[in-house]
């Protein structure tokens, strides 16, 4: 069975509209299907209806952004219930200051002699309240000044680069306390993007479960194989369940469906409990 448990819709910073997500989902072999946007929850019931008319089962998800010692983190939940109050009252806190963050960003960017940047970013963003490096990004290799989105990254987008403004995003233990408030399982996305040393990974796997996570992110789109057996053995040494989703965002904007390999057989999948 083919599990893919994040990806992305134009309620956040995927290119495509939730329904056409699904429907690419399910005509590359996924058999179980989340969709996880960013901090929103406005695109599940779309996603729900296609997802189960194209003959998958269907995962309620999001993506929170977090922010822990200074670095941005992205915690997951599933099987959330979209609906619960403190989940949406804490996605709406994290939402807010997004439009003045890129603000920011485009004063940067005009520090660097690039002209029009929120217009332009907005233009990219079906979803204005959720503006972000994503939308820039599509902008900046729009106008040319790089080849694609991940030369906007490499150029601009990234800590240390000119367009980067930091942002203070939820809490670690707040973010988790909502998914769970919401009856869902707390997954730390992709551990292999943070550039964290073994010691701060390691309290970060203490403090997520302490906080009441449950699953860490082995297969997923951002990681190389390297990373698969990496996370793997981290999921075993500290006893966490294990994920696997592409974190597809759109087409030709790098990881797809359909492409990852399973999870290792011995690893205790999140989906572990489910009815599938
Ligand atoms: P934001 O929430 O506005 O800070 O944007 C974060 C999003 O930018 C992530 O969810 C990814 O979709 C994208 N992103 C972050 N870093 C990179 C990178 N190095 N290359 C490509 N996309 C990235
Ligand atoms: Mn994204
Ligand atoms: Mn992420
Ligand atoms: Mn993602």
């Amino acid at each position: 069975m083919n599990i893919d448990l994040h990806c992305h819709s134009n309620v956040s910073d995927g290119a495509l509209a939730p329904r056409e997500v699904a429907l690419r989902a399910a005509r590359r072999g996924v058999d179980v299907w989340a969709l996880t946007d960013h901090d929103q929850v406005a695109g599940l019931p779309e996603a729900r209806t296609a997802a189960l008319e194209a003959g998958m089962r269907f995962v309620a998800g999001v993506e929170i952004s977090v922010t822990w010692r200074g670095s941005t983190l992205h915690i997951v939940g599933l099987r959330i219930d979209p609906g619960n109050p403190t989940l949406a009252a804490g996605l709406a806190k994290v939402r807010g200051g997004r439009r003045e963050r890129a603000k920011r960003m485009a004063e940067e960017l005009k520090a660097s002699g690039i002209d029009g940047a929120y217009e332009g970013a907005l233009r990219h963003a079906d979803n204005p309240d959720m503006v972000g490096r994503t939308h820039f990004a599509r902008f900046l290799a729009e106008i040319g000044v790089v080849a694609d989105t991940k030369g906007a990254f490499r150029r601009f987008l990234v800590p240390g680069k000119p367009g980067y403004v930091p942002h203070e995003w939820a809490d670690l233990a707040d973010a988790v306390a909502w998914i769970c408030a919401a009856g869902g399982q707390a997954v730390l996305a992709h551990p292999g993007r943070y550039h964290l040393s073994a010691g701060a990974m390691d309290s970060l796997l203490q403090e997520f479960r302490e906080a009441g996570g449950e699953a860490i992110e082995v297969v997923t789109g951002s990681h190389s194989p390297d990373q698969y057996a990496h996370f793997a053995a981290l999921a075993r040494h500290h006893g966490y369940a294990a994920s696997r989703g592409s974190d597809f965002h759109g087409p030709d904007e790098g990881a797809e469906f359909g492409t990852l390999p399973p999870l290792d057989p011995d690893l205790h999948p999140v989906w572990r409990d489910w009815a599938l």
